[in-house]
């Protein structure tokens, strides 16, 4: 049964997309079958994988209101293992439409149980909020991946999403675990970022990826392409970050063959 791991932080612009786009990617050419859910109604994990507003016909917001099944809505990627459900505008109603239902919370696990046989992972992408879209994949979630970026107001942000974990594991999805905090746009030479990172790691352990993702202009280019930067720029040290990153959590997980070549990698760089 596919683990399902929501990538989430109520703050925006620290990187949850890319994580969700090239971690799935990443674990895709593993040979592990990835679904990623986007359920951020700006659907920037939809174009990042070539999915844009033209191909779009229904959104994951049809599954959360019962009109389609999640396997209706699956597209598929480049990658031959990667699959997406795409967000779009119809999400921003749905703290309106679903507000008062008793099931409100739930309704991203119930529509994601009937593919989870399907795929080793699904990873979610979370729009920047604790809204009822961050709540629904928090409650479908096995874990959660954080995206942070070592700013001086990071510290106070994570204290905050710690604690909409405890309340999520409190009531509706007591399973709900820490899958790890993920430094993002790393830039070493700065003596802030590498106090924040330290003060990350000294409060928080091992529940810091040992992986780090550095600042990389490449990661911020391919998603115009519409490709995962794995098959945009295989070299880059963006790419190199999210493939250690995905080894750390196969790894972890049992899952993947991660010195494997995949053959629909069309690329001439070295075996992953
Ligand atoms: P979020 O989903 O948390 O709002 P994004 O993943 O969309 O954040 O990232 C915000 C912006 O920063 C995007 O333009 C993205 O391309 C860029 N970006 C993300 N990670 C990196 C990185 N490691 N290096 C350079 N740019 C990045
Ligand atoms: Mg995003």
């Amino acid at each position: 049964m596919g683990r399902i791991v929501a990538v989430a932080n109520q703050k925006g612009g620290v990187g949850k997309t890319t994580t969700a786009v090239n971690l799935g990617a990443s674990v895709a050419a593993a040979e592990c079958k990835v679904l990623l859910v986007d359920m951020d109604p700006q659907a920037n994990a939809s174009s990042g994988l070539g999915v844009g507003p033209h191909e779009i016909d229904e959104s994951i917001y049809a599954a959360l209101d019962e009109t389609r099944t999640i396997a209706e809505l699956v597209k598929k990627t480049q990658l031959k293992t990667l699959d997406v459900i795409p967000a779009g505008p119809d999400l921003y109603g749905i703290d309106m439409d679903l507000g008062t239902r008793e099931d409100r919370l739930h309704k991203l696990q119930q529509a994601l149980s009937h593919v989870r046989e399907d795929y080793d992972v699904i990873f979610i992408d979370c729009p920047p909020s604790l809204s009822l879209l961050t709540l629904n994949g928090l409650c479908a979630a096995d874990s959660i991946i954080i995206p942070m970026q070592c700013e001086y107001y990071a510290l106070e942000g994570l204290s905050q999403l710690m604690r909409t974990v405890e309340m999520v594991r409190a009531g509706p999805n007591p399973n709900l675990s820490i899958e790890g905090i993920l430094l993002t746009m790393f830039d070493g030479r700065n003596n802030l970022a590498r106090e924040v990172s330290n003060d990350v790691r000294t409060n928080f352990g091992d529940s810091v990826f040992k992986a780090v993702v550095p600042r990389n202009v490449r990661l911020s280019e391919a998603p115009s392409f519409g490709k995962p930067i794995i098959l945009y720029d295989i070299n880059s040290t963006g790419c190199k970050s999210y493939i250690q990153l995905a080894r750390e959590f196969m790894e972890k997980h049992n899952i993947g063959h991660i010195s494997s070549r995949p053959d629909h990698l069309q690329s001439e760089a070295a075996p992953l």
